[in-house]
């Protein structure tokens, strides 16, 4: 039998055992996966200069004919090297191979090649190392770089996929309808392939870019939409829109402010369905998204219904059940908290409870969700700063139960471009304001010079009553010069902060700490906390109106920005000082936008563009499926046909039966680990 694309990956001329286990390192199993092996970037051998003109210390593209080849020497330790001269007809250059006498023997005296590889020496005797080559005359210029492997060089994986693109030749495939190609101007899949390893042109390898990104593109957007199909089922959590909460918004210490009470209507909107909502709820720090939480799980408690609320921390959780019990208790609405710290006497009389329906809001981390906490009717989960949340806890929560309504809040503002590929299959509400008589957080980023003048700054603030936070990078001294809340908190109180009450807390600490020190900083009892980043979510303390940020360089501009958050949350004037000696111009670009401007929105984007989106949320949390080619926002263009092009083919095929919609299916049920299914 003839080897196929899905041939074992051994069946490939030259590849045996070895080789193929090789290539299984890299997940490569079949011709098939090794065509989807796309270059991470290509080697022009047409940009080659003259030897006299190479930089010596780095890597160059050299045409030279080998002139002369000596004997291969070994040295101690086993090394052997093989040394050979050559010319590019001005002057000469030795080149050196290190324990490859394989490419050492194939270079012919007397041929021209073009060479790559790192040119050291001085203007008398030059060298180039362990070149990468290819003939003169060869009709390829452009060659594909692979990320490799050890004991699989660039040169066998470019000869496995001239057979491998041999095989796609005789089986050529296609996932794409015809129309759909010429709408939107994409090359035949299997042109793609080819080209993508072996462009004839830079224009060629960017159409071939173009095309496979498209499709990955548009798989997201396949799965994203049949996620939201597969969340939209139906719900037997419809609620009545003729109950009102007007006893709430009567009872809430202050008015809601627009965005606010559109956001409510829009989500009370969606409860009354018949198919589960699926809202993201995005607003800028301190617009008030607590607020709109409680109002919705009132409305649909008062509908006879109950309601969790999921916070990536305890500290979180903790403070919304404050405020929850605060707005809620009240009117008759029983709140409880559930983390991982509660006692196992506490978890069991709430779980009994819930079971009994006397809970009517339970809030928490993520123990509140797992397989033995039950509901006597839980109809609306909300989770808080969603961005800590994947598509797979999407989907698994969409799986979870009678298919409750979900509602998840970020105060990340999602760029445009990102929105569509993160959270396709969400509906999404903006608060784009922040609550009336609050005045934006005036920013000062300043050298360690002026380290004092900031000290002095803070005293005179805490002598007016207010509160103050104090961030630094580390827990503990290190190694390196970051300072460290521990040793930190230890000298202030020596020393600036004699006399007024101090206190720490980071991540390390048992949560029991935790939670006090936070009790005595939101009544008022501590006047300063040094804290790590354990405060960058979502602490709401309205008098804490002054925030030192040491080693700011250490922080990227969302984080900073939720940082900041922190301070300007009530009606006193607030300031945030950036402390930081670094020179670096990354740096020193993202101090000028966190000072210039307060808006959420134009930060996000600002953000985005200095790291680019795997960087964005910090360790890839942005829970997207691997994307091998088309990087998540590299085209909001691209990403917009491809949502586009996914809208057309579900419209006329919603579950991609048809036999011509096939292989789209299996891909698209591959990228998302068939999360989208059932
Ligand atoms: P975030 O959107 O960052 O989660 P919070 O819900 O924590 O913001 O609200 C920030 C602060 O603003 C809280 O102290 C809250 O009580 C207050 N707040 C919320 N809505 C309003 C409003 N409409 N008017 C005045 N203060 C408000
Ligand atoms: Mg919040």
């Amino acid at each position: 039998m003839a080897t196929s694309l899905f041939s074992d990956i051994e069946y490939l001329k030259g590849v045996g055992k070895a080789r193929g286990e090789k290539y299984r390192k890299l997940g490569i199993t079949s011709p098939y996966e090794l065509i989807y092996h796309i270059p991470r970037n290509y080697l022009d051998f047409r940009a080659y200069v003259p030897i006299l003109q190479a930089e010596t210390g780095s890597y160059n593209v050299l045409k030279l004919t080998v002139t002369g080849k000596n004997f291969p020497q070994k040295i101690k330790g086993g090394l052997i090297i093989c040394n050979a001269s050559a010319t590019d007809g001005i002057s000469q250059i030795n080149i050196t191979f290190f324990n490859n006498v394989y490419a050492f023997n194939a270079l012919k005296t007397g041929e021209t090649y073009y060479m790559y590889g790192k040119v050291s020496g001085n203007i008398i005797r030059r060298d180039i190392s362990s070149p990468v080559y290819i003939k003169a005359d060869e009709s390829v210029l452009i060659q594909p770089i692979y990320k490799l492997t050890q004991g699989l060089s660039a040169n066998m994986i470019r000869i496995n996929m001239r057979q491998a693109l041999e095989i796609m030749k005789i089986y050529p495939f296609e996932t794409l309808p015809s129309d759909i190609m010429q709408k939107y101007q994409l090359m035949p899949l299997t042109d793609a392939l080819k080209n993508i390893h072996f462009p004839l042109s830079n224009i060629n390898a960017e159409n071939a870019r173009r095309r496979l990104a498209f499709d990955e593109l548009l798989k997201l957007q396949l799965g994203m939409l049949m996620l939201k199909v597969k969340q939209k089922k139906s719900t037997s959590f419809c609620m009545d829109k003729n109950i009102d909460i007007n006893d709430f918004l009567n009872a809430l210490p202050f008015r809601l402010t627009d965005g606010q009470t559109a956001a409510v209507y829009e989500i009370i909107a969606d409860l009354c369905k018949k198919t589960p909502m699926n809202r993201l709820l995005q607003g800028d720090v301190g617009s008030g998204k607590t607020a709109v939480a409680a109002a919705v799980c009132c409305f649909a408690v008062k509908n006879g219904f109950q309601a969790a609320v999921m916070t990536p921390t305890e500290i979180l959780a903790m403070q919304h059940y404050k405020t929850f019990t605060q707005f809620l208790e009240p009117l008759g609405i029983k709140t409880e908290l559930l983390t991982g710290s509660s006692t196992s006497k506490k978890r069991k009389q709430i779980i009994q409870e819930l079971t009994d329906g006397k809970i009517n809001v339970l809030i928490g981390t993520h123990a509140i969700i797992q397989n033995d906490v039950e509901y006597k009717s839980l109809a609306l989960v909300i989770t808080d700063e969603q961005h800590r949340f994947g598509v797979s806890q999407r989907a698994a929560l969409a799986g979870k139960g009678d298919c409750p309504h979900r509602l998840v809040m970020s105060a990340t503002p999602i760029p445009r471009t990102l929105a569509l590929n993160i959270y396709g299959d969400l509906d999404i509400s903006s608060i784009r304001q922040l609550p009336n008589g609050r005045s934006p957080v005036k920013t000062y980023a300043v050298t360690g010079k002026k380290r004092e003048g900031a000290f002095g700054f803070v005293r005179a603030r805490l002598d007016e009553g207010r509160q103050a936070y104090i961030v630094c990078p580390m827990i503990e001294d290190s190694e390196s010069d970051l300072f460290a809340v521990k040793t930190y908190a230890e000298s202030a109180k020596k020393s600036f902060l004699k006399g007024y009450t101090v206190a720490l807390l980071h991540g390390k600490m048992k949560s029991s700490e935790k939670d006090s020190v936070m009790e005595r900083f939101s009544n008022g009892e501590i006047q300063v906390l040094i804290c790590t980043t354990v405060v960058e979510v979502g602490v709401d303390v309205p008098n804490a109106a002054v925030m030192i940020i040491e080693n700011a360089e250490r922080f990227g501009l969302s984080q900073l920005h939720q940082l900041r958050g922190r301070v300007g949350r009530g009606k006193y004037e607030s300031s945030c000082i950036l402390i930081t000696d670094s020179k670096n111009n990354e740096c020193i670009q993202r101090m000028k936008i966190i000072s210039s401007t307060t808006d959420g929105f134009k930060i996000a984007e600002e953000d985005l563009k200095l790291r680019g989106p795997g960087d964005f949320f910090g360790n890839a949390q942005h829970g997207l499926p691997p994307l091998k080619i088309a990087d998540a926002v590299c085209s909001m263009e691209l990403s917009g046909m491809a949502r586009e092009c996914a809208e057309i083919l579900l419209a006329d095929d919603p579950a991609l039966d048809k036999p011509e919609h096939h292989a789209l299916k299996m891909d698209t049920l591959k990228l998302f680990n068939k999360d989208i299914t059932g």
